[in-house]
C-alpha cells in the first residue's frame, strides 16, 4: 500500500513537470531563437528585441510566479474542533441506525457551536467517514489528497494540488496570466510567423521553434482563456466548480442564494480579497472561512 501511494505521489507530479518542460522550451524559442538569433544577430533590430525581451519577461515571472504559488500553497485543512473526539467517535459508531447517527451528529454540533449550514440531500449533516469529521460547509472529501479540503473547488492534475480555499485565488491568477503570456508571446511572434510562410525568415535553423512557438501560444492562449472566462464567472457569483454541478442544500430556515453576496462586487472580494491595488498580485488572501 506505501509502495503504491509513493508511486502514485511520483506519477502526480508528470503533468507539472510537463508545464515546466514547455515554459522551459519556450523560454528558449523565443529568447534564442527569436529575439537573439532573428532579431539581434540576423535582422539588427536591437531596440525591437529590448522592447520585445523586458514584456516577455514581465508576463513569464508573474506566470511562473503564480504557477509556482497554485503548486505549493499548503492545503487548508479543517480545523481541529470539526473532528470527533474518541467519546464522540464511540457514541457515533456504536450506533447501527442513520437516524440516530444524524441525531449524534446534530447534537455535537449544537454543543461545540459549529458554523455549519449545509446538509446533504437527504438533509442529514455533512460526516466524512474517512477523516472522521463534520464537514464544515463548502468543505469535501479529496479522493487524491485523501483529506477534507476548505472550500474545494477541484482537484487539478496540473498543478498536482487540490485547487480551494488556501490558492483558489492564485489558481485563477495564474489562468489570467497564462492568457497574458500566450497572448503576448503569439502577437510578437505573429509577423515572423508570416514570414516563415512567405519564405523571408532570415533565421533559418530555428525557423520551425518559431513556427511551433506560435501553435502551442495560440492553442494554451485559447483554452486557458476559456478556463479563466468560467473561473471568473464563478467567483463574481461565489460558486465552487463543484457546486456549479451540485447546489448546496442548506438547512431549513436558512437564506436562500447559495453562498453568494448578493453582489458581484463582495463575492470577488471574498477570493480577491479587499484591496483593489492587490487583486491582481499573489498576495492578500481570502477572508477567513471557519
Ligand atoms: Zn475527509
Ligand atoms: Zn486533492
Amino acid at each position: 500500500m506505501g509502495a503504491l501511494q509513493n508511486c502514485m505521489r511520483v506519477v502526480g507530479w508528470i503533468p507539472v513537470i510537463f508545464i515546466s518542460a514547455v515554459i522551459a522550451w519556450s523560454y528558449y524559442a523565443y529568447v534564442v531563437e527569436l529575439c537573439i538569433f532573428t532579431l539581434a544577430k540576423a535582422d539588427q533590430r536591437y531596440a525591437q528585441m529590448v522592447f520585445y525581451l523586458l514584456f516577455y519577461h514581465v508576463f513569464l515571472a508573474m506566470f511562473c510566479w503564480s504557477y509556482w504559488q497554485t503548486v505549493f500553497t499548503p492545503l487548508r485543512v479543517i480545523p481541529e474542533r470539526f473532528f470527533l473526539s474518541s467519546s464522540e467517535l464511540h457514541r457515533f459508531e456504536s450506533e447501527d441506525r442513520t437516524e440516530n447517527q444524524v441525531e449524534i451528529l446534530r447534537e455535537i454540533c449544537r454543543e461545540k457551536r459549529l458554523p455549519v449550514f449545509t446538509r446533504t440531500y437527504g438533509g442529514g449533516m455533512r460526516f466524512c467517514n474517512s477523516c472522521k469529521a463534520i464537514k464544515p460547509d463548502r468543505c469535501h472529501h479529496c479522493s487524491v489528497c485523501n483529506k477534507c479540503i476548505l472550500k474545494m473547488d477541484h482537484h487539478c492534475p496540473w498543478v498536482n494540488n487540490c485547487v480551494g480555499y488556501a490558492n483558489y485565488k492564485f489558481f485563477v491568477l495564474f489562468l489570467l496570466y497564462a492568457v497574458f503570456y500566450c497572448m503576448y508571446v503569439a502577437l510578437t511572434v505573429l509577423p515572423f510567423f508570416i514570414q516563415f510562410w512567405s519564405g523571408g525568415l532570415s533565421n533559418e535553423s530555428g525557423r520551425f521553434h518559431i513556427l511551433f512557438l506560435f501553435f502551442a501560444a495560440v492553442m494554451f492562449g485559447i483554452s486557458t482563456s476559456v478556463l479563466c472566462c468560467m473561473h471568473t464567472h464563478l467567483s463574481l457569483t461565489n460558486r465552487s466548480t463543484l457546486e456549479s454541478f451540485r447546489a448546496p442544500v442548506f438547512r431549513p430556515m436558512v437564506q436562500t442564494g447559495g453562498f453568494s453576496h448578493g453582489s458581484f462586487g463582495d463575492n470577488f472580494k471574498e477570493v480577491f480579497g479587499d484591496k483593489k491595488l492587490y487583486w491582481l498580485f499573489l498576495c492578500s488572501q481570502a477572508k477567513v472561512m471557519v
